[in-house]
C-alpha cells in the first residue's frame, strides 16, 4: 500500500495548463494532501523542462510526485523520474489528460489525495523513438503534420479548439507518405499511410487507436492505416469513432519490442501531443522504466481498463 512508504509530496504545477476553477481544485488538493499527513512540496514549473529538472534533484526517499498538469507535464516528469521508484500520479488539470483517464485518476481533489494513502503502486513501460523518452502515443505522418500547424500558431493556452482549422486544413492538403516498417525484424508495411504507435489505448478525444494497449506489458502497439486520400482517412476516422474499426483490409494492428520506420521523404510525427522528430525513426520500449499511483482497485485481479477493455471490443 502507498501510504506505508510516501510521506512528502512534491506537488509539481504547470501554471499554464490549467484555467478557470482548476485553481481553486488545486489549493484544495494542496489543503487535503496536509490533512492527510503529507509534507506538500510545491513546484511551479517556468519553462518547458523545468519540472523535469525539479524532479531530478528531490530527495528519493518516501516521495511521491503529484504533477498538476496534462499529457506534456506528465511526459516531462516521467523523464525525469525514469529508472526511479519514485511514483508518479498525473492529476487531469491539463487540456488532454490521456495518462490521467487510462488510468482513472478522479478529478475531485480529495479523491486524488486519498490515492496517497491507499493507491496502488503500479509499473509502466517508457517509448522511446531516436532515442527520446515517450510515455503515451506517437503518430507518424498525418497528426504530426496537425501538431506542427497548431505549434508554429501558438500563442497561448491550447484548447481543442485550437486544433479545428490545423485539422481541416492538415486535411486537405495532406499528402501521404510511402512508409516502410519494420517490426522485430520483418517488414509489416510497405505503401502509402499514417502510423500510430501506443503505451496507452487512449489518444485524443477519446478515441482510443491503439486498442489493444497496456502500459505494462513491456510492449509497444502499432497500428498503421493504408491511406491514399482524403476519403480513406474518413473511412478510417469514422470506424474508430464508432469503435468498429475491423483491424483487416489494409489495417495494420501488432505488438513490438523495436521498430523501424522510413519514408519516401521526412515526415513529421507527433510525440505525446508535441512535435517529435521526423523520419526515418527508430522506436523502441524499455520495460517497467517508471512507477504510477493508480486507485485502488475494487476487484482484485481484474484491472479497471482491462476490464473495460474487453467490454468495449
Ligand atoms: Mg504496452
Amino acid at each position: 500500500m502507498a501510504s506505508s512508504t510516501i510521506k512528502t509530496v512534491h506537488l509539481v504545477v504547470n501554471p499554464h495548463s490549467g484555467y478557470g476553477g482548476q485553481h481553486l481544485m488545486l489549493a484544495d488538493l494542496r489543503a487535503s494532501l496536509s490533512d492527510a499527513g503529507f509534507e506538500v512540496v510545491e513546484y511551479t514549473t517556468r519553462w518547458a523542462g523545468d519540472g523535469m529538472e525539479y524532479v531530478r534533484t528531490i530527495d528519493r526517499n518516501n516521495a511521491a510526485v503529484a504533477v498538476w498538469g496534462g499529457d506534456g507535464t506528465v511526459n516531462e516528469i516521467a523523464n525525469g523520474l525514469s529508472g526511479t521508484d519514485v511514483p508518479i500520479l498525473p492529476c487531469p488539470a491539463g487540456t488532454e489528460n490521456l495518462l490521467a483517464k487510462e488510468l482513472r485518476i478522479p478529478s475531485d481533489p480529495a479523491r486524488i489525495a486519498q490515492i496517497f494513502t491507499d493507491g496502488q503502486m503500479v509499473n509502466c513501460d517508457v517509448g522511446q523513438i531516436n532515442g527520446k523518452n515517450f510515455l503515451l502515443i506517437l503518430g507518424i505522418g498525418f497528426d504530426g503534420e496537425v501538431v506542427r500547424r497548431v505549434s508554429s500558431t501558438r500563442t497561448g493556452h491550447i484548447s481543442h479548439l485550437s486544433y479545428f482549422w490545423p485539422i481541416w486544413r492538415t486535411f486537405w492538403e495532406h499528402d501521404f507518405p510511402k512508409m516502410k516498417i519494420v517490426a522485430d525484424g520483418q517488414e509489416v508495411f510497405n505503401d502509402f499511410g499514417l502510423a500510430f504507435v501506443g503505451n496507452i489505448s487512449r489518444y485524443a478525444v477519446g478515441l482510443r487507436i491503439c486498442r489493444d494497449a497496456l502500459f505494462d506489458d513491456g510492449l509497444l502497439d502499432l497500428v498503421v492505416f493504408d491511406c491514399r486520400e482524403q476519403a480513406h482517412l474518413l473511412m478510417h476516422a469514422a470506424f474508430t469513432l464508432l469503435r468498429l474499426h475491423p483491424l483487416d483490409g489494409g489495417i495494420v494492428y501488432r505488438k513490438f519490442k523495436n521498430l523501424t520506420i522510413e519514408t519516401d521523404r521526412p515526415v513529421p510525427t507527433q510525440v505525446d501531443g508535441d512535435e517529435g522528430p521526423q523520419t526515418p525513426l527508430q522506436i523502441s520500449v524499455l520495460p517497467t522504466q517508471i512507477k504510477l499511483l493508480v486507485p485502488r482497485q475494487q476487484r482484485r485481479g481484474v484491472w479497471p481498463w482491462k476490464e473495460k477493455h474487453a467490454r468495449d471490443i
